[in-house]
């Protein structure tokens, strides 16, 4: 199948039209025409290469609403006209402990990006939603439940799962006390999700310019992480602290905050951190962890969630040719709180 979307050609350059085939398919496939995509950071940090695995041409994108057009010979769950979701993964070897487990992010043989990976069968290296049209394995495909805002929901696919499993789990209840550390795009979504579930939640920002957006977005409060005096009143005051930051920095002065067997995860940097004292994690039995995104049983779960509380992300809609301005408002930190491209703005004549 012929498709067309953005793809960066370089890690230096603005990311532009691009043809492109989607494969034939297989019979336990779903091809689905693309409505919405979210622009992920983790979109930015890949069409510049700053991990290192990005080929050329690359299209990001792995927070997807689309509609199904077509659907293989074995698909039972879906045909066409439904609405429904494809996230950070397409594929997985479905067989080792973790598939089973429906923890495919966390497959032993790992699992397939959206972009940025391999076909398991051809090969191919894997492109994402920035384009008109995806073909996906059903097993990878999430329902769009009924009443959910197609046009608000795709953020949810990627900043929505990475925060919401982490939340689930360290078991965050009412009665937690939660502290997410940079109000993006995961971070606005861990803050509606802990308050869905029914925390306390508390925004850690580097300015208090956000304090009213985090009050307006549920959080109980917004601690300056800047101003070491109102840090130190806080210390062991939370059970759990999700850490979104897209870039190397240090967690001593976040350590302290946690409580008794607190813990600190991280969802943000991939790569190294600044050096890090072990005293505030030996004295208060403290912790560290990472989590990456969430498998497609929670990813089902978090939308039927999202649907019945009417959680929604904050977004701000853009045309496909508005993406080059959107990551470098994206790098400024300067988006509230997700851009979602409407898909109907890329026209064939374009690529
Ligand atoms: P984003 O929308 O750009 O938000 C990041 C937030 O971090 C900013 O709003 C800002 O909040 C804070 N921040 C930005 N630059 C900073 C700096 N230099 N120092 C301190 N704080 C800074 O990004 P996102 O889409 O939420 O993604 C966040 C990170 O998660 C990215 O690295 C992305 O690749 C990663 N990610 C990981 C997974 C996973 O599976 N674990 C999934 C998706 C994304 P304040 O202005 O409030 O300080
Ligand atoms: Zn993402």
């Amino acid at each position: 199948m012929n498709t067309f979307g953005y793809a960066a050609y370089g890690p230096d350059s603005p990311l532009a039209p691009y043809t492109f085939e989607r494969r034939e398919l297989r019979p336990d496939d779903v091809a689905l025409e693309i409505l919405y995509c979210g622009v992920c950071h983790s979109d930015l940090h890949t069409a510049r290469n700053d991990w290192g695995w990005s080929y050329y041409p690359i299209v990001p994108g792995h927070e997807i609403v689309g509609r199904v057009i077509e659907v293989g010979s074995e698909v039972t769950r879906y045909r066409a006209g439904d609405h429904v979701a494809v996230g950070c993964m397409v594929d997985s070897c479905q067989e080792c402990d973790q598939c089973q487990k429906g923890e495919e992010q966390l497959c032993r043989e790992g699992n397939v990006q959206t972009y940025g990976g391999h076909d398991r069968i051809t090969g191919e290296p894997t492109q994402g939603g920035y384009s008109k049209h995806i073909v996906v394995r059903e097993a990878f495909c999430l329902r769009m439940p009924e009443g959910l805002d197609l046009s608000k929901a795709a953020p949810l696919l990627c900043a929505g799962i990475t925060t919401y499993s982490p939340l689930r789990t360290w078991g965050v209840g009412p009665g937690s006390r939660v502290g997410v550390i940079g109000l993006g795009g995961l971070g606005h979504m861990a803050v509606k999700l802990a308050v869905g579930l029914g925390a306390d939640v508390t925004v850690l920002s580097r300015s208090s310019n956000k304090e009213a957006d985090a009050l307006a977005l549920g959080a109980d409060r917004l601690l300056l992480s800047s101003d070491p005096e109102a840090m130190g009143k806080a210390a062991s005051g939370f059970d759990l602290i999700i850490d979104t930051v897209p870039v190397k920095h240090g967690l001593d002065p976040y350590l302290p905050l946690l409580d008794v067997d607190g813990t600190l995860v991280i969802v943000g940097q991939v790569g190294p951190m600044d050096e890090v004292s072990t005293v505030p994690l030996l004295l208060g039995r403290r912790r560290v962890a990472g989590s990456p995104i969430g498998g497609i049983r929670e990813t089902q779960e978090l939308l039927d969630f999202c649907a019945k509380k009417n959680i929604l992300p904050d977004c701000e809609m853009i045309r496909m040719d508005q993406i080059n301005e959107a990551f470098e408002r994206m790098e400024k930190a300067d988006v509230r709180y997700r851009f979602v491209i409407d898909m109907a703005s890329l026209s064939s004549e374009e690529a």
